[in-house]
């Protein structure tokens, strides 16, 4: 099914949600460069840094995760091939990538003509002023990537990824123009969606140097870092424990295609054992810890990072762990950064 086919139900509710959107594209962003330097996390160069610090389980494996992980509700998101999706080849380093961008094309268009539709009488579709507008979106989000390349993201695969994924997709259509700026913004539940400098930060972390098949996201929030991690890894497995960004973010990637993303409902802090191990783990919540179960389903050689908070400082510090073998992880503190909290329980 072509992106334009996509069920009338969808295209409206997307023209719904982003026909400012997309018009507010065409403006600069608000925020010159600049801001991608203050938004870099800095090194954590007074935390007592403890780089290489190996670390042994704390705790026996958490084998009571099983039961209710595996109860949580599984969300798949709906993905079909895009046929003709096929672009240059010059272009097209990932065969996701292009479907992702072919997909995103049609979505835009759609809801860039629902638009124009709803505001005008005249039924005729601005198919000139939508590509405009589509290729506008492409040129704003370039210049976000050409930012994060100066501010040090360099492996190509992350920074292909960030220039494919339409991060204003993820947003409410009100805050659609701040969406290539280097700033959370809110996504509801009290909750944000990361800034993209720590999006690619974390993701170049756990995917330098490697090829990741598996990979564990906990807080899949609005979706966005799970449609990043889908253009650098096999499989992305999503787990979020507000039920409602659960289903928006289910909304969201729907139309996107992305076949290679599971989102479940749960507590990420339990992991997902039945799909385990996880060459990487990206945990987008802080914690006071790292949990357990989440070590424990890392593979060997795997890497996981994740913000870990200190009570007493109150500040969080970006940690990445690498499983060297069955019993030892090593552990290095790098960015300072700031994160929702971890929780338990799902609601
Ligand atoms: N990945 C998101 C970031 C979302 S913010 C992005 O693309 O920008 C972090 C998310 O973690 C929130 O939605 C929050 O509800 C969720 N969260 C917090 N504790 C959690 C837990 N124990 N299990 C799963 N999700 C959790």
């Amino acid at each position: 099914m072509g992106a334009r086919r996509e069920p009338p139900h969808m295209t409206d509710e997307r023209a719904k949600r982003f026909p400012l959107a997309l018009a507010d594209l065409v403006r600069e962003p608000r925020k010159p460069a600049g801001r991608a330097d203050a938004s870099r996390a800095k090194p954590a160069a007074a935390s007592p840094g403890k780089p290489g610090a190996l670390r042994s389980p704390t705790s026996a494996t958490n084998s009571g995760a099983a039961a209710s992980i595996f109860s949580a509700k599984q969300i798949p998101v709906t993905a079909k091939p895009v046929p003709g999706a096929t672009r240059s080849p010059a272009q097209a380093p990932h065969p996701r990538t292009s479907a992702l961008r072919t997909a995103q094309r049609g979505i835009e268009r759609d809801a860039l003509n629902g638009a124009a539709n709803a505001t005008s009488k005249k039924g005729a579709p601005n198919v000139a002023l939508a590509s405009t507008q589509t290729l506008t979106s492409e040129r704003v989000r370039e210049r976000m990537v050409e930012r994060l390349r100066t501010n040090g993201i360099t492996d190509p695969r992350v920074l292909n990824a960030m220039s494919v994924v339409p991060r204003h997709m993820f947003v409410d259509p009100g805050l659609a123009a701040q969406a290539y700026e280097d700033a959370a913004l809110p996504i509801g539940h009290h909750q944000t969606i990361s800034k993209p400098s720590v999006v690619a930060r974390m993701i170049e972390l756990v995917a330098t140097g490697r090829t990741l098949d598996k990979v564990l996201e906990i807080g899949t929030g609005c979706g966005y870092q799970a449609a990043v991690l889908s253009q650098v890894a096999k499989e992305v497995y999503s787990i979020e424990r507000v039920r409602p960004l659960s289903e928006r973010a289910k909304l969201n990637l729907r139309p996107l295609r992305v076949p290679n993303i599971r989102l479940h409902y749960g507590d990420g802090r339990l992991g997902l054992p039945a799909a385990a191990p996880f060459d990487a783990i990206v945990i987008a919540c802080a914690g006071l810890d790292v949990p357990q179960a989440l070590l424990d389903q890392l593979a060997v050689g795997g890497k996981l990072v994740a913000p870990v908070g200190s009570q007493a400082a109150q500040s969080q510090v970006l940690t990445l762990v690498t499983r060297i073998s069955a019993t030892q992880w090593r552990e290095s503190q790098l960015d300072r950064v700031f994160f929702v909290p971890l929780k338990s329980g799902v609601i």
